[in-house]
């Protein structure tokens, strides 16, 4: 067996210089919120400069909630890439892509599947969740084309939260299965574990666009002060006053993100009882709207250039396209199924 790892002779497309390759994937939902661009895209933005980063709007994973309406992924889609494009991702460091476009993600997939188990897949955390509402075979196999995703493009690490460990564990696995039954084609993937902020919704659960909690990116002013003021604060501050526990409130935690020295100009005030949660809120969300200011100029101007966003899409799909190529190219070798003349 060889030992040398053949697809680490495989160069980033447009930047040999980056020994390390990310793969970061969103499932195409739409335009993205607060959540979205503190919890993972500010992340992403920085690491473009320090690893090669392959960036998948992965519509096919979207597929299996939205197989009946898949009309809304193109819009979903654009207006994703635009979020991404508005907060700093910028397409000379990075391969932004739409899953779709790079077919080796299906192949390498159907390729994965043989080497699992259905008793694996049946005990993971995610299928007994949601099995109730998704129990189609496709998404039984979500997670194998989630290895492959990151597999396709030999990635090294992949940014996620604590929380998403196991999703990794099945891509090194998957990778590690693979490596020692043919020949050693795959890096074996770890989590890049960052720590990010946690940023609640206007009822004090996880940020989510499903919960309609969610402080959007492409909010007017108006509209992010207003879903401010709906924000759940300290139930025993009710009026200007009272103290209150700013550990327990969700503005609070806002505030550590988005107000300078939140810990002395804000904490202290809210449990005197000297600062109400009216003005609170409204130094919030004037500090917010200031800090997403930027993102939304960028925005509106991206939005008035449709067709450089889905040309940008369109190349960064031929660069990860490339890449996907030759990592497969390894895979049918390893697997003695290249059929093109005598070629080993
Ligand atoms: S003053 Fe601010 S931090 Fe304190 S409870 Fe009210 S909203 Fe929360």
């Amino acid at each position: 067996m060889n030992d040398k790892n053949e697809a680490d002779n495989v160069s980033a497309p447009g930047d040999a210089r980056k020994k390390q390759t990310i793969l970061s994937g969103m499932q195409p939902t739409g335009s993205l919120h607060v959540g979205n661009l503190e919890g993972a895209l500010r992340n992403w933005v920085r690491l473009q400069d320090e690893y090669w980063m392959y960036c998948c709007l992965v519509d096919w994973h979207a597929l299996t909630a939205e197989y009946k309406d898949p009309h809304v992924l193109k819009d979903n889609i654009f207006q994703m890439a635009v979020d991404f494009l508005a907060a700093g991702l910028d397409p000379e460091r990075c391969a932004i892509f739409v899953q779709s476009e790079v077919k080796e993600h299906a192949e390498l997939h159907l390729i994965f599947s043989m080497l699992i188990t259905v008793p694996t897949l049946t005990r993971l955390p995610t299928y007994l969740e949601k099995k109730q509402q998704l129990d189609s075979y496709g998404f039984l196999g979500y997670p194998v084309l989630q290895a492959a995703d990151i597999c396709l493009y030999n990635a090294h690490k992949v940014p996620v939260g604590k929380d998403q460990e196991k999703h990794i564990w099945l891509a090194n696995d998957l990778a590690s299965r693979f490596n020692s039954l043919y020949r050693k084609v795959f890096n074996e993937p770890v989590g890049l574990f960052t720590e990010t902020p946690l940023i609640l919704g206007a009822d004090n659960r996880k940020m989510s666009k499903s919960y309609n909690n969610h402080l959007p990116l492409d909010f007017t002013e108006k509209q992010t002060l207003k879903r401010i003021k709906s924000y759940y604060t300290d139930p025993e501050k009710v009026h200007q006053g009272d103290p209150g526990h700013p550990e327990g409130c969700p503005v609070f935690l806002l505030h550590q993100v988005y107000t300078a020295g939140a810990s002395e100009e804000i904490a202290p005030p809210c449990r005197s009882g000297e600062l109400g949660c009216v003005d609170c809120k409204t130094r919030l969300s004037d500090n917010l709207n200031a800090a997403l200011r930027p993102i939304r100029d960028r925005r509106a101007q991206l939005l008035a250039q449709p067709d450089y966003v889905w040309d940008v899409l369109s190349a960064g799909a031929d660069r990860a396209r490339q890449r996907a190529r030759q990592v497969m190219d390894k895979v049918r070798s390893a697997m003695k199924m290249n059929y093109r003349g005598n070629k080993k």
